[in-house]
């Protein structure tokens, strides 16, 4: 029943397909010289914004130490319990520092909560979003892999100020 509607709604042209064929082709040529929104990765690098949310890191001040007061609050509120932290006592003016810090990027579900809760912006979401274990041991990042210099997270740390 439908078919025959549809027979008699067609036109000539539409019922040969060679136009609509045609119009679908030059749709694919104009398409062709039109900018590209796709990135040839691994090639090309997608440089994400400020406001992405790529693997957290923890940001390391311009005298080489982290900024991280060993609170445990990330710790806490982190959903798959992805971070340790085990506090020391320093000299330093802040008291306390993280002796280990530890993500389980296996764990880790991206979703920030460390960054929102941390009073000293001291862990923040990286643009790093190239990661790859070969083991569960790989997967656990240290301070080692975590402390990253200022200069690096300063366009989060701006975004944050200014949209937290
Ligand atoms: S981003 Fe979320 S899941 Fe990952 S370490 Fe932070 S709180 Fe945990
Ligand atoms: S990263 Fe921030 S919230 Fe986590 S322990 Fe350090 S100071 Fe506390």
């Amino acid at each position: 029943m439908n078919l025959r509607r549809r027979k008699k709604d067609l036109t000539f042209w539409e019922r040969i397909y060679i136009p609509e064929i045609i119009k679908g082709l030059a749709l694919t040529l104009r398409t062709m010289f039109k900018p590209k929104f796709t990135v040839e990765y691994p090639e090309v690098k997608f440089i994400p914004p400020a406001s992405y949310r790529g693997r957290p890191v923890l940001v390391m001040e311009e005298n080489g130490k982290e900024r991280c007061v060993a609170c445990g609050l990330c710790a806490r509120v982190c959903p798959p319990l992805a971070i340790e932290v085990q506090a020391a006592e320093t000299q330093d003016e802040k008291e306390r520092y993280p002796v280990k810090f530890e993500i389980n990027m296996i764990r880790c579900i991206f979703c920030g909560f460390c960054e929102e809760v941390c009073p000293e912006e001291a862990i923040v979401m990286s643009k790093d979003y190239e990661l790859s274990f070969s083991s569960r041991e790989e997967a656990l990042y240290g301070k080692d892999k975590l402390l990253t210099p200022i200069k690096q997270v300063q366009d989060r740390i701006d975004f944050l100020r200014h949209y937290k």
